[in-house]
């Protein structure tokens, strides 16, 4: 589950990371009073930015700096207009802007391999970081955190070292470094990423003075771990989780979106990644990992059906369905209900097993079904209808 920026700030907050305050906004008038705030403060300038749960905002014009409240007015209007890669931004968050000296990189995600806590940094920090870490893999300095120790001081040191980062910002990255490991174990996160973290220039008596900020922070928490982080669940955005992923939640449908054409429904999971293993082999790439779970319930075909060919990339679908006492002339029926249901048709494979397979062969073969008797045959026909050219609609 992906959270907010500014709920993501306020964990990352919580753990004692140096996080600018901010307030939130839906209007341009919000904007402008959260706006006046801050410069009653002495703030120079605001940022406003939207809060979306897609990244490259910085580039779609999501965020926008204002020195005044007609400014502040006009910005946060515009923002608030906006639809980023989809998603019409509903809220903005208006904090003082930081005066930036350098954009650094800094995240923690789980190595899987490893087993451990990784740590990711780069002294190219900023709106660029993908293109960096895909032309420049050298230019990201990584380390594993100790699995039972956390991060040490002297790795986190040896990587400030790395970034270029004077002696007196060092401390400071120490702790936002530990942070960010410790936000990863409080919270169950897949991810807490810093970008940028920001050396800022702060005025004080004694002459202007630098420090680390982080101003931006993108967190997901690994969904398994959702039922014991109660408080972090009630930070959901329905409006704006993705609406496949949405409503297989609502539908009891276990579904992941892969990039390939064939649409897989299939009951159990082992079932399920077998089935994808052999789509493989056969020479095509699944579309989807779905598991519709135990028996073969005709409104959840239907509802998997329903999120499959809403992919446009699904050229074919392949059912696997092991019926065992689930009779399959059932199965069949709602198949071919299923079917009809929809807007769009492509390819039918189904594969069948259990209490009255082959009538219900019989019965998709009539149905304009492609059916196969074993996996393997099912596989291979499914590759091979996905590249036929498209049906007429
Ligand atoms: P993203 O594009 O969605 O990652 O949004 P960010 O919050 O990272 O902002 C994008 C860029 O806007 C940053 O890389 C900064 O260059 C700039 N930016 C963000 N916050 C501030 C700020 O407080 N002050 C200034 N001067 N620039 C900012
Ligand atoms: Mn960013």
């Amino acid at each position: 589950m992906k959270l907010q920026e500014h709920h993501a700030r306020r964990l990352l907050g919580a753990q004692g990371l140096p996080v600018p305050p901010f307030r939130l906004a839906t209007s341009a008038d919000e904007v402008a009073d959260a706006t006046a705030e801050f410069l009653s403060e002495g703030v120079e300038r605001v940022v406003i930015k939207a809060q979306v749960l897609v990244g490259g905002r910085g580039k779609a014009g999501g965020v926008r700096l204002a020195g005044t409240l007609a400014e502040a007015r006009e910005a946060g209007a515009a923002i608030l207009a906006l639809t980023i890669k989809g998603i019409p931004v509903r809220r903005v968050l208006v904090a003082p802007a930081a005066r930036i000296e350098r954009e650094l990189y800094l995240s923690a995600v789980i190595d899987r391999t490893a087993r451990r806590i990784l740590l990711i940094a780069s002294a190219e920090g900023g709106i660029e970081i993908e293109e960096v870490a895909a032309s420049r893999p050298e230019a990201m300095l990584r380390v594993h955190a100790h699995p039972h120790l956390g991060l040490l001081d002297f790795q986190a040191r040896r990587i400030a070292m790395g970034l270029g980062l004077p002696r007196d910002l060092q401390r400071g990255f120490v702790r936002i470094a530990k942070g960010l490991v410790a936000t990863m174990l409080a919270y169950d996160c897949d991810l807490v990423e810093i970008n940028p973290l920001a050396v800022v220039e702060v005025p004080s008596p004694e002459g202007n003075r630098l420090e680390l900020q982080c101003l931006d922070a993108k967190v997901t928490i690994d969904d398994s771990a959702l039922p014991r982080q109660p408080d972090v669940e009630a930070l959901r955005d329905l409006d704006e989780e993705d609406r496949t992923d949405r409503a297989a939640r609502e539908d009891g449908i276990n579904y992941i979106r892969l990039e390939g054409t064939i649409g897989c429904i299939v009951n159990g999971a082992g079932l399920a990644m077998t089935t994808m293993d052999l789509i493989k082999r056969a020479g095509g790439e699944p579309a989807n990992f779905l598991d519709i779970g135990g028996g073969a319930r005709a409104d959840r075909v239907e509802a998997a059906l329903r999120l499959i060919l809403a992919d446009p990339a699904v050229e074919a679908v392949l059912v696997n369905i092991f019926g065992g006492i689930t009779r399959g002339d059932e199965v069949a029926h709602g198949l071919i209900a299923a079917r009809q249901a929809q807007v769009r048709d492509v390819p039918m494979v189904v594969r069948i097993v259990g209490t009255n397979a082959d009538e219900a062969h019989a019965i998709l073969a009539d149905a304009n079904f492609i059916t196969a008797e074993s996996l393997d045959e099912a596989a291979v026909r499914a590759v091979a209808a996905a590249r036929q050219p498209a049906p007429a609609r």
